[in-house]
């Protein structure tokens, strides 16, 4: 039997009510639709007035869900998607998302009929593809990627001729819409990456002129590092008219010493219930190995959430839980699907109260990118990995 109610969310001043079933309530992330829009908003007002996004919403939208992320962004004018795979591609279709959606990585050939039906565009990896893609008979939409130092895919920048040569013999049989590059150090100070992204730059801009007769409307490569720290200086004007904003919409830095405009936040808060609460003695072992050993008479509460909702283990007596905006430290191994905290320390701690696990909540925060600190990872990487299981409710 499912039990459904009104749960008020409180998400520092927005309060809203959604209805939720209750039988879900153990592991949920609340998602700040409005955040999504108002980090977009902040970062058009960054970048030049001319400046059009290309939402990069792959990965279900780095978590955060893909179709809903388009949705809203399609009410605030963004008209371009970027996502990694054609699953995700033909989902969006099938939700309705209209305009640009561009593949960034590979989608087999087989595949030249879907492409072409959903009205999808084809990052073309290599020549080696454009050959077999081609060979479906297909007029499928597509961009070429250039590679300018990432390695990673694309045809090399070395010769921009040779690459106008492959585009034109392309462009009677595919409908060839655009080329792009990306930046793989434009998030770093280091002097030596300031150089190497500039050095990007320079070979992009000039297959762009090389090419420059094909009149192809989408030139791009700048991700959010990039945009944000190299267009405005930039002296090329041709290859900055679109930005591949990813991490920024999300509220995430793509580095830590990056400083973003104010009013750009995570959009995302990760909640759990506490399922017990009890005391134990000293010398008491908490969990899986045993790894903690209380040292005097503590109270223990145990959380609804675990490493298969993608609470990464690696937090095992490192992270913390924020319980009545009180920090409740992880003790013991987290388990698949539940965690323990030390509650000694946090007064009235009881079965059913809610916990932040990712978030900020009464003035403590702990977001994605303080938890990728503790892991040694990035914040794309945690909100990516947060499982499907795990919940997802919008507001706006
Ligand atoms: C993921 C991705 C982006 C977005 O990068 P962010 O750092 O999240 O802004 C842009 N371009 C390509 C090719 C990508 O793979």
């Amino acid at each position: 039997m499912i039990f459904t109610d009104f749960f008020t969310f409180s998400n520092c001043d927005k309060l809203m009510q959604v209805k939720v079933n209750q039988a879900e309530k153990r592991s949920w992330l609340e998602v700040d639709l409005g955040q999504i829009t108002t980090n977009l908003k902040t970062f058009q007002q960054a970048l030049p007035r001319e400046t059009n996004i290309m939402a990069v919403i792959k990965a279900d939208a780095y978590g955060h869900g893909d179709i809903k992320v388009a949705q809203i962004l399609t009410d605030y004018g963004v008209n371009m998607f970027a996502v990694s795979n054609i699953d995700e591609a033909v989902g969006l279709r099938k939700a309705g998302i209209r305009g640009l959606i561009l593949i960034l990585g590979y989608t087999s050939p087989i595949y030249a009929e879907e492409l072409y039906s959903y009205d999808l565009t084809q990052t073309i990896v290599s020549e080696e593809y454009a050959k077999a893609l081609s060979e479906k008979d297909y007029r499928v939409k597509c961009q070429f990627a250039i590679d300018t130092g990432m390695n990673r895919i694309g045809l090399s920048s070395k010769d921009p001729r040779h690459i106008r040569d492959i585009i034109c013999r392309y462009c009677g049989v595919f409908d060839v819409n655009g080329i792009f590059t990306h930046l793989c150090v434009a998030d770093s100070d280091e002097k030596e990456d300031i150089c190497f992204t500039w050095s990007q730059l320079e070979k992009f801009n000039n297959v762009v002129e090389a090419v420059s007769s094909l009149n192809l409307p989408y030139i791009h490569c700048f991700n959010t590092a990039g945009g944000f720290r190299y267009l405005n200086n930039s002296k090329y004007s041709r290859i900055g008219k679109i930005v591949r904003l990813g991490i920024g919409l999300y509220g995430l830095k793509p580095d830590k010493n990056i400083s973003f405009p104010d009013g750009i936040k995570p959009a995302i808060t990760w909640k759990s219930v506490i399922s017990m609460v009890k005391r134990i003695e000293e010398g008491e072992g908490i969990s899986y190995g045993r790894t903690f050993i209380t040292k005097h008479p503590s109270i223990i509460a145990t959380v609804t959430t675990g490493y298969a909702d993608g609470y990464n283990r690696l937090l095992s007596n490192q992270g913390f839980v924020i319980i009545n905006g009180l920090r409740a430290p992880i003790i013991g191994r987290i388990c698949m699907d539940q965690t323990l905290i030390d509650v000694t320390e946090i007064p009235d701690v009881k079965m059913g109260d809610t916990v932040v696990l990712m978030g900020e909540c009464e003035g403590v925060r702990y977001d994605a990118n303080d938890m990728a600190v503790d892991l040694k990872t990035i914040g794309y990487e945690v909100i990516c990995g947060i499982s499907k299981r795990v919940q997802r409710f919008y507001f706006k």
